[in-house]
């Protein structure tokens, strides 16, 4: 056991975390209500498992199997659309994933950033996790998801990490993109320079989602 996880399960402070994203493109406002509500019983069913498993595997697991079997998202079986989650549990483990159907109009054999370990996604229980969306072929160029861990290594929040990172991958290599991610410790972040990602988080039984830059939302009951 590393020694952060060991001061980790010492403290106990850990509040269980959970992000989803729904990808990051130009979601049209014919579809904003049905994403709003998607993003937001996929995040519900993977907090849920969470709490009862105490288990971030398992809570990504079920929050990203939610958002594919979701028509508005469906990256379980079309095209391009790409869904991820990442999670701490109260014992200090993190755990990300990223599903997608690549690009539309991709070329045949094209790898995107998903396949790609530090690019699509990762995480180290020593620091957190992260999962990406976006131009995989930049995504891929910055590391993106293994930069964002190495600025929280040098003492960036979440949220300062996720922006540098994006903001190197604009002025790098000119391109989009988005993420959410988890301290090993609770702290989250959620970032993009597309046009507009679908998220929600849930930590300490409060759900907040968004949809364009800035925005986030707190559901209130009327949402449950
Ligand atoms: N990153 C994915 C890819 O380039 C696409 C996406 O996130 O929408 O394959």
């Amino acid at each position: 056991m590393s020694e952060a996880t060991e001061s980790n399960r010492q403290c106990k402070t850990i509040l269980p975390a959970i992000l989803v994203h729904g990808g990051a493109w130009a979601v049209p406002d014919s579809l904003r209500d049905a994403v709003n509500c998607g993003i937001q019983r996929a995040v519900r069913k993977g907090y849920e498992v969470l709490l009862e498993k105490d288990s971030a595997l398992d809570a990504i697991e079920e929050a990203v199997r939610a958002l594919e079997d979701d028509p508005c998202f469906n990256a379980g079986t079309k095209g391009h659309d790409t869904v991820g989650a990442v999670a701490v549990d109260s014992l200090g483990n993190v755990a990300s994933a990223t599903s997608t159907g690549g690009i539309t109009g991709k070329e045949a054999g094209r790898v995107g950033d998903c396949p790609l370990v530090g690019c699509g996604r990762y995480c180290d229980n020593n620091i957190g996790a992260v999962s990406s969306t976006g131009h995989g072929e930049s995504i891929s160029k910055v590391v993106l998801a293994k930069t964002i861990i190495m600025y929280m290594q040098q003492g960036l929040s979440s949220q300062e990490a996720a922006e540098k990172a994006l903001s190197v991958m604009t002025q790098r290599v000119q391109g989009s993109g988005g993420v959410i991610v988890v301290s090993n410790t609770g702290d989250i972040g959620i970032a993009f320079t597309t046009e507009r990602m679908s998220w929600a988080s849930m930590q300490n039984d409060q759900l907040c989602y968004g949809l364009d830059p800035g925005e986030n939302n707190i559901a209130t009951i009327s949402n449950i």
